[in-house]
């Protein structure tokens, strides 16, 4: 599905097609220090389709390790989504940031053994160590 997004400030809006069925929320360490929470809900979404429409300038990327990217406002701090250097190899939304209702949910939790401790994911989906097979495909 196609859908809208943006930060906290507004000022940045982006559009992007969302693949709905690779929805899982994330317990990575990773995940869970730069969005500031217990997990983060992600979707992915293919790459050739993302468009900023508003805002680039201001779209700040933290390069990670292994040398994929965390895409944050500069102004209000929103973390929007994370990339490949070939955004076409690999792009997740944090589902947060989209404002076009959405009638799906996620699939599964990823990355289970780095949970926080003090949080117990909820029930009713499987939870995986690491990423659960073919959801990044
Ligand atoms: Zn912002
Ligand atoms: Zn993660």
């Amino acid at each position: 599905m196609v859908a809208q997004g943006s930060c906290l400030c507004g000022q940045i809006e982006y559009q992007v097609e969302l693949i709905p069925e690779k929805t899982f929320n994330c317990h990575c360490s990773f995940c869970r220090k730069a969005h500031g929470a217990a997990f983060v809900t992600l979707t992915l979404a293919k790459g050739d389709t993302l468009n900023i429409k508003k805002g680039k300038e201001i779209l700040k990327e933290h390069k990670n390790d292994l040398g994929g990217f965390r895409a944050f406002c500069s102004v209000c701090g929103t973390r929007l989504m994370n990339y490949a250097p070939d955004k076409s190899m690999y792009l997740a939304i944090a589902l947060s940031t989209v404002d076009t209702p959405v009638n799906f949910c996620p699939g599964a939790h990823a990355n289970i053994e780095s949970k926080a401790s003090w949080h117990e994911p909820y029930e009713g989906i499987p939870a995986f160590q690491g990423i659960p097979e073919g959801a990044l495909d």
